[in-house]
């Protein structure tokens, strides 16, 4: 053999390795429908990895098996066909992130939904990272403040911590999480809001919210409507959680909230089950506590060595009929530091927001609670404990001692006082002063009915005229003697001016005699 025969016979072999490589990484469609390809002849895909079907739509690598991908699309899948060409793009999906995305609307991919025009990002980021190890966290320290009396004092979230919401439908999940990103104003955390699975109209409704609140300034809002195929649902809380990410690792702090897993979860079932998986629990797939886990341990408190950022979830489970021992609940719940579990009856009741305090918990927060609101959320915790103790006895009409009637009307004072109007998150000053006066007793006179206008009334005259007492408990962040004495007195300075609406009993009486 000559040198010009074996220098054919390597172009030949080099030809032939190229083909090899083209084949790898160029299949065929065999089967499609229902968001869902099957394809042949792509050796070389990864799992996840991002493909690129005719017509522009993509697709994600799912399942990898013997002969044949399984892919879910980001696309209708009318539009492509058996026979088609699916292309390997050698990357797994990124998103867009950065400080232009604040203020914006925009899907699982990044892009924007609010017609606002394109968003300039100069970095993307791949929507599957590891969670940060442990030697790269530190524990929960700072508090975040949702605004709301119950959560903050007796269920208090730190930044970096995990928070499950859970209730039925309607029982106001997402409005404690729209307070939640309210009350984060001026404090420079930054709040992503994922709606997965829900009505455009009701997304649009919360988006008017926000921006009527001015709350869109620093949010930013990731949907993936009911109308749109599973995978843009699928992959939209890790998108939203990269976008945190970005926040988190720049030593800044951020606020996301997946609204909610339990449409996520069935999403997932949905893609798994089209894929031919085998159905486990609740015809649930293996994984199905992994895709929840991992996106959850992306939330942390990062060391000071690493920036100190943070990133707090709070995500949301739908619960069937208030069971929260069923599948997707009880796997949530043992992934995060606790729950806040909302009552169907509590809200049908009245009492908004209708968290069950006894039912929920936080495991971590009470590290970042201020001390002064540590000593009023002990009281507190004291005395509805003792009412809900003795409320049943209240019920049957029993003969009762006096301190058990002053627990029970206290007790009542105390649950009327945690009830709180929607949008209207309060300062933890302010917090503090109003739980300080019910639970140290100075509303046990106050009737009932007058407990939500005495709140209002106090809260605007603490604003107006004792602004330096709301200035020192922020500063101090601790109820010392001194404090004490100056609080009780400007209660007791408000409640000689405040007017109760009732009239006396003997009154009544008086006027029934006279007709
Ligand atoms: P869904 O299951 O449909 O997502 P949800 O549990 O998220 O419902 P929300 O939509 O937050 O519930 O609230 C249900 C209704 O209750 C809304 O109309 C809301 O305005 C009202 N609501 C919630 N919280 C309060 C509150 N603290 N005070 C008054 N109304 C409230
Ligand atoms: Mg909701």
């Amino acid at each position: 053999m000559d040198t010009s025969q074996l220098s054919d016979l390597i172009k030949e072999k080099i030809k032939k390795y190229r083909n090899k490589i083209q084949t790898a990484r160029i299949g065929t469609v065999i089967e499609v429908g229902d968001g869902i390809a099957r394809i042949y002849g792509l050796d070389e895909a990864m799992a996840s990895e991002l493909l690129l079907f005719p017509n522009n739509i993509y697709g994600m690598v799912l399942n990898l098996e013997q002969d044949l991908v399984g892919a879910a699309l980001f696309g209708q899948s009318h539009s492509i066909k058996e026979g088609d060409e699916v292309r390997l793009t050698g990357e797994t999906i990124k998103v867009p992130v950065g400080e232009e995305l604040i203020g914006r609307v925009v899907d699982g991919l990044g892009h924007p939904l609010d017609g606002k025009g394109k968003i300039e990002t100069k970095k993307t980021r791949p929507i599957e990272m590891p969670a940060p190890g442990v030697v790269a966290r530190q524990p929960v320290k700072e508090p975040l403040q949702t605004g709301i009396k119950a959560i903050d004092s007796m269920i208090p979230i730190g930044r970096g911590q995990r928070e499950l919401i859970i209730g039925d439908r309607q029982t106001g999940k997402t409005a404690i999480c729209i307070d939640a990103i309210l009350n984060q104003k001026n404090t420079g955390v930054i709040c992503i809001y994922v709606a997965i699975g829900q009505k455009q109209s009701t997304v649009a409704q919360l988006v008017e919210t926000l921006k009527r609140y001015d709350a869109l300034s620093y949010t930013i809002v990731v949907v993936a409507s009911a109308s749109k195929p599973a995978p843009l649902q699928y992959i939209a809380p890790y998108s939203g959680c990269a976008m945190g990410e970005e926040f988190r690792d720049n030593g800044k702090h951020a606020l996301i909230i997946y609204d909610d897993l339990s449409k996520h979860a069935k999403c997932y079932r949905q893609l798994s089950l089209l894929l031919r998986r085998p159905p486990g629990r609740e015809a649930y797939p293996g994984d199905i506590f992994y895709i929840h886990a991992r996106l959850l341990e992306r939330a942390c408190k990062y060391s000071e060595q690493k920036g100190g950022g943070s990133l707090t979830a709070l995500p949301i489970i739908e619960t069937q009929a208030g069971d929260i021992s069923a599948y997707i609940p009880t796997n949530l719940i043992s992934i995060t530091d606790g729950q806040i579990y909302l009552q169907t009856d509590l809200f049908n009741k009245g009492v908004k927001p209708a968290i069950n305090v006894g039912l929920s918990v936080s495991r971590v927060g009470g590290n970042a609670q201020i001390k002064a609101m540590k000593q009023v959320a002990g009281r507190l915790r004291l005395e509805l404990a003792q009412y809900r103790e003795k409320e049943a006895f209240a019920q049957f009409g029993t003969e009762l001692d006096k301190t058990t009637i002053q627990q029970i009307e206290r007790g009542c004072r105390m649950i009327e006082l945690l009830e709180q109007p929607l949008y209207q998150p309060l300062a933890v000053n302010e917090q503090v002063a109003i739980l300080f006066a019910g639970a140290s007793g100075f509303l046990d006179d106050i009737p009932l009915e007058d407990i939500k206008r005495f709140e209002e009334e106090f809260l605007s005259f603490l604003r107006k005229q004792k602004r330096d007492l709301l200035k020192r408990i922020e500063d101090k962040k601790e109820i010392d003697d001194l404090l004490k004495e100056e609080l009780t007195k400007t209660i007791k300075e408000f409640k000689e001016k405040f007017i109760i609406s009732r009239h006396d009993q003997s009154e009544e009486e008086e006027e029934k005699d006279k007709s």
